[in-house]
């Protein structure tokens, strides 16, 4: 992570800021809108790493999500492949957020479950947050039963897709 603890302008045509943390709440972060897409990941670290058959990430351009402040004492971090570092909570060990440094492409994303949540329990915006497919399904341990892409491992132009680009104001 970078120690950059960077002023945001105020300017009113940005898209909103997402907020979320962890289960215990000692580390949370934000992520600068816009959305740039939902996958599901079947991948064997993420069923491992988040105890699920798979994870479903919402991912932002690079460098959106950071840390609030008083959070960056409890946020870990772990490389957990060449292109991928992942961020989790070290006390309840929640996973928090991502970064994706493949070549051609760069992103942060996170658990949609990490996003906030109102007081009937479900994620604010859930019905702007639908998933566009499934990604690794190879590896998959459940069948999905939907309409949606199923991906051997990243969807076709996912690789050359550069979302710094799509969005450079972030
Ligand atoms: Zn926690
Ligand atoms: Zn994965």
């Amino acid at each position: 992570m970078d120690g950059d603890a960077g002023q945001q302008g105020g300017q009113a045509a940005e898209p909103p800021t997402l907020n979320g943390g962890c289960f215990c709440g000692k580390a949370c972060f934000q992520a600068a809108g816009p959305v740039v897409m939902v996958y599901n990941c079947h991948c064997t670290i993420c069923q491992r790493l988040h105890g699920a058959p798979f994870a479903r990430f919402v991912y932002f351009a690079p460098g959106a999500i950071t840390p609030k402040a008083g959070s960056e004492e409890f946020v870990g971090s772990f490389r957990t492949s060449e292109t991928v570092v992942r961020y989790h909570c070290r006390v309840c060990a929640s996973p928090l957020y991502g970064e994706i440094n493949p070549k051609g492409f760069e992103c942060t994303c996170c658990p949609l479950t990490a996003l906030e949540r109102g007081p009937d329990g479900r994620v604010l915006g859930l019905e702007g947050l639908k998933p566009m497919g499934h990604n690794y399904y190879v590896h998959r341990v459940a069948d999905a039963d939907d309409d949606l892409p199923k991906n051997d491992a990243l969807p076709p132009g996912f690789e050359s897709l550069d979302c710094g680009k799509m969005y450079p104001h972030c």
